[in-house]
């Protein structure tokens, strides 16, 4: 569906960042999209509008009690002149099952895509052309009723930013690079029952502890354990976790505390199409250090929009440290990630169809 959008253009555009010097996230581009939403007129009033603050009660119910969510997707310039999004819509029905965890109203699937189409046509000149860098989307719901009781509320925005990125990975030509992973033993990201499944910033708040403790041990990253026993594993930092065990690939099952990655997905949909054994099932940490000990352990890596995919190069539990594959990067995620980007970037063939044309 074609939607026509209200566009009020920005009288001074801002100057483009230097190509080599784009960090995550710290700048956007010239335009926004917003809607409101109220439960009389439901979702209304769509449109493009110059990027800046914008105006918020502050007794908005987001502000206090974190009903929100938000999603993460990227655009990416084809050699050939093209702008690809990576499988919008698998975003679109993701925000959905977070919209129902948190009381939030459904929102349709191509208003969702076609709003994101909207603005980056828009600000298309804003799209990186340098290989590995990308215009990263942020859309996100906000309540925003003025009313300090907790409850669902009545009125949300619904607003999407862009911002241009640079590759993950700040290594010369930008090949990837094995992190280290603190096995966190203390602190639990979800519990079953809770949120976890849900893209929602009360995840993260909640993580930032964690990661500081990370930090603060030489870490890059958390892995979660599971929040009952603190022995299966969750997910890796704000990615989903891969395993690869004598020529098994084993990944967490999606049983409500972890969070159901588009990149996750594909992951998966690669492995079988490679005739790869993959298996979606529960692994305690300890038999991960017994497998990398016994050398039948041959990768680690996570997955996710922002890196694609991000090997794991070592893994410290408790006082112990575990080095895998000497901290080289492994085969299947080197392969996996020339074979994810060449997709997402339009040099290499789409044969699963998950690219959408802006
Ligand atoms: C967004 C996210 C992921 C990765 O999802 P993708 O759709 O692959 O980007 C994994 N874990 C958490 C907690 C997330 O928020």
């Amino acid at each position: 569906m074609l939607y026509d959008f209200k566009i009020q253009k920005t009288l001074s555009p801002k100057q483009k960042p230097d190509p080599e010097a784009l960090k995550f996230g710290r700048m956007f581009t010239d335009h926004m999209f917003i809607m409101e939403y109220s439960t009389e007129n439901d979702w209304h009033d769509g449109r493009i509008v110059p990027y800046g603050p914008i105006p918020l009660d502050p007794a908005a119910a987001s502000l206090h009690y974190s009903q929100q969510n938000f999603e993460g997707l990227k655009a990416y310039n084809t050699p050939d002149g093209r702008i690809l999004l990576f499988r919008p819509y698998k975003n679109a029905a993701r925000v959905n099952t977070t919209n129902e965890r948190m009381c939030i109203p459904q929102l349709p699937e191509d208003l969702f895509v076609g709003a994101i189409k909207a603005l980056v046509s828009l600000d298309r000149d804003w799209i990186p052309d340098k290989p590995g860098t990308s215009l990263y989307i942020r859309p996100f719901i906000i309540a925003d009723d003025a009313f300090l009781g907790v409850h669902p509320a009545e009125h949300f925005k619904f607003i999407i930013i862009l911002s241009p990125v640079g590759p993950y990975y700040d290594t010369p030509g930008g090949g990837l690079q094995p992190t280290s992973i603190l096995v966190e033993d203390e602190y639990i990201r979800a519990a079953p029952g809770g949120t976890g499944a849900a893209k929602v910033g009360g995840n993260y708040a909640g993580s930032l502890k964690a990661q500081q403790k990370a930090k603060d041990l030489g870490c890059d990253q958390v892995m979660w354990l599971d929040a009952i026993e603190h022995s299966f594993v969750e997910e890796i930092g704000t990615s989903n976790a891969f395993f690869v065990i004598d020529d098994e690939v084993i990944t967490p099952p999606l049983l409500g505390t972890i969070l159901p990655g588009v990149t996750r997905d594909s992951v998966i949909a690669l492995l079988q199409k490679w005739g790869v054994k993959v298996s979606e099932r529960k692994i305690r940490i300890e038999d991960v250090a017994k497998a990398i000990e016994d050398g039948s352990l041959t990768e680690i890596f996570a997955t996710g929009t922002a890196a694609v995919i991000s090997p794991v190069g070592k893994l410290v539990i408790k006082d112990k440290s575990l080095v895998i594959r000497n901290g080289q990067v492994g085969e299947l995620a080197q392969r996996m990630y020339d074979t994810l980007s060449g997709i997402q970037t339009g040099t290499a063939p789409d044969n699963m169809g998950w690219t959408v044309e802006v």
